[in-house]
């Protein structure tokens, strides 16, 4: 038998590190969880500490460490806190893989850390390709480490890559369900609640994800996260809106022949090869029925309707410090969406306003990417509180 692989999850509680949990509990026989990063979600923490007995824990703040050690007092159980916490389980010495699914650009620096110690990492933390790309690029090839895509979109394009040549590849392109408003007149978009652009059709996600699916800025990001991992040209990355979501990428080659690959819409699947690559386990999953599908459509996208993904695109194609100030600016006016601040369609007109603002520089390091992260991030609250 092959040896156990050891795996740290960092973003346990989210909504990706659930699902990998479930995953790792039906193949335990090959996985073992050695060290949980999470953010402020004890209680769900404490029982995965206690399903899965890592050594190791970090969380948010030290105030829910000091609580953690007093719960598990007398194990050997090592708890420790912040983003450094979070570092040293992605860095741990006996690790074999990584899963990174933290929420938005807090997952750079503890997939740096990961990266660094030349781990395979299965990434779902998209936003750290989207605004350091380059860099992460730079230090796989220094480090050694590999990192195998979780988001589907992406696995489905790696799996369609796997035995051919990136030269020979024309066109990929991305699948979007379209979100809940694909259908809804721009008119209807004017009153979403964060209650209905939470209800996805298709996909159980994220709060975060799950209202990038909405505007579509998740496929914008995920055409910048496509571009680095797997060193695509911009011109070589599109997008069909596909309601049924079972289709997930669609990679064309230069003779014609169009790959693509299928599958139930259901995380567990993409994050089980992510975990399994380059091999394959049996999923305890239905098999995917298309008599039951029986239609598979593909649409263009509506950019006036969904300005965001234009916004995307302009950054994926002008590169340097766009795409992280477009990052940014999403990120906050999500959350501020979420938190009713602004409407749904003020989502787009913030961020706009803000990579408008923006001036276009060149990144070369770590500091550069945050430095124009906390710029922009200050100028869309700023946008905000003018507009509330
Ligand atoms: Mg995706």
């Amino acid at each position: 038998m092959d040896k156990m692989v050891n795996i740290a999850i960092l973003g346990s509680t989210g909504s990706i590190g659930r699902s990998c949990l479930e995953v790792i509990e039906k193949l335990s026989h090959r996985f073992r969880v050695l060290g949980l990063a999470a953010g402020r979600n004890t209680g769900l923490l404490e029982k995965q500490v206690e399903r899965f007995k890592p050594e190791i824990v970090s969380v948010e703040r030290k105030e829910e460490a000091e609580a953690l050690k007093e719960k598990f007092k007398g194990s050997s159980l090592r708890v420790t806190y912040s983003q450094e916490g979070a570092e040293e389980v992605a860095g741990l010495n006996e690790n074999d893989t990584v899963v990174s699914a933290i929420t938005g650009i807090s997952g750079l620096r503890p997939t740096l850390a990961a990266l660094k110690a030349g781990k395979k990492i299965a990434l779902a933390n998209k936003e750290s390709m989207v605004v350091a790309g380059p860099l992460i690029q730079k230090k796989v090839r220094e480090f050694g480490s590999q990192i195998i895509p979780v988001d589907s979109e992406h696995s489905g394009v790696f799996q369609c890559l796997a035995k051919e040549k990136l030269e020979n590849v024309r066109k990929v392109i991305l699948t979007a369900s379209g979100g809940p408003f694909f259908r809804s007149s721009s008119q209807e978009m004017m009153n979403i609640t964060p209650e209905e652009a939470l209800n996805h059709p298709r996909w159980k996600m994220g709060r975060k994800v799950t209202i990038d699916s909405a505007t579509l800025m998740n496929k914008g990001l995920e055409l910048i996260e496509a571009r680095w991992l797997f060193g695509l040209e911009p011109g070589k990355l599109g997008m069909l809106i596909h309601p049924q979501s079972i289709v997930h990428s669609l990679v064309e080659m230069n003779d014609g022949s169009v790959l693509a690959q299928l599958s139930p819409t259901d995380m567990k699947i993409p994050i089980q090869y992510a975990l399994t690559y380059p091999e394959r386990e049996n999923a305890l999953l239905p098999s995917l029925d298309l008599t039951q599908v029986r239609s598979l459509e593909f649409f263009e996208p509506d950019m006036d309707k969904f300005p965001l993904l234009k916004l995307a695109r302009l950054a994926l194609e002008e590169g340097a410090s766009l795409p992280v100030a477009l990052n940014a600016a999403n990120e906050v006016a999500v959350a501020s969406f979420l938190k009713k601040e602004i409407s749904f369609v003020e989502i787009a007109e913030v961020v706009s306003e803000a990579v408008e603002s923006h001036k276009k520089r060149e990144i070369s390091d770590l500091d550069d990417i945050f430095s124009v992260d906390r710029e922009t991030r200050l100028m869309t609250q700023n946008i905000i509180k003018k507009r509330t």
